[in-house]
């Protein structure tokens, strides 16, 4: 069996899919996004402190079952595609007991493992970065030509998908770039919901800590009213 290695757990995730769920933060990420808020799982190499087969991290959830009942669990990170093989085993054996899953996924990597690992899952949270693949580079340092053949995939299979999108001042808050997206997600029914991600200013320390130059220095958080603005824009054409 594969190892999974794994940065964190959270055993009480209300923000990350439908109901509680035990949420795996994966070590790894292809991308280096300019308002990442956890740049300490960006090295795929870094051990991390936790090396679990498939088999192991579900015993690690059965201890949480009662509480997940009606949530499941959610692979973060990172990037969980980074390592799909373990995704797609650990999927398999949540599926096989009845647990939901859930991938929070940027759709960095979009090969045939990781397609498969989304086949396994029973719901896919994608960060899109923007509707303009240039854009998109200029934030994360990759353009969407991946998060969009994973969505594509995601129309083609009937993967349910719930997109979630940080909303960056003088970034992605522009009307143009929202209705842009909009319109682009427009074309999937697969889509359940569409999510602003309110950019914050919370990990600053955590870059201090790390040595790391904070990109968005300066940058304010967005307001409650930009970022009621920014949902009304996205979810524009289903309200
Ligand atoms: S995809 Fe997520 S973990 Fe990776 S750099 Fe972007 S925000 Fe950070």
């Amino acid at each position: 069996m594969t190892i999974g290695n794994i940065h964190s757990l959270e055993s009480f995730g209300t923000v990350d899919g439908p109901g509680i769920r035990f949420v795996v933060f994966m070590q790894g990420c292809p991308l280096r996004c300019l308002y990442c808020h956890n740049p300490d799982t960006w090295d795929p190499r870094a051990a991390a402190p936790y090396q679990l087969t498939a088999r192991q991290l579900l015993d690690e959830v059965r201890r949480y079952r009662s509480f997940i009942r009606k949530g499941g669990v959610t692979l973060s990170g990172g990037e969980p595609l980074m390592q799909a093989e373990f995704v797609a085993e650990f999927a398999a054996l949540c599926r096989a007991e009845g647990i939901h899953t859930a991938i929070d996924t940027s759709g960095a990597i979009a090969t045939p493992a990781a397609l498969h690992a989304v086949d396994l899952a029973d719901l896919v949270l994608l960060d899109i970065k923007a509707a303009d693949t240039d854009a998109c580079r200029t934030l994360t340092g990759l353009g969407n030509d991946n998060a969009l053949r994973l969505l594509r995939h995601c129309q083609d299979t009937g993967k349910p998908v719930w997109i979630r999108h940080v909303v960056v001042p003088g970034h992605t808050d522009s009307p143009d770039s929202l209705a842009a997206l909009a319109a682009l997600l427009d074309g999937f029914s697969v889509i359940e919901r569409r999510e602003v991600l309110p950019y914050h200013t919370m990990a600053v320390d955590k870059y201090r800590q790390l040595g790391i130059d904070y990109p968005l220095r300066g940058v304010p958080p967005l307001s409650p009213e930009s970022a009621r603005l920014a949902d009304s824009i996205l979810n524009g054409s289903r309200q």
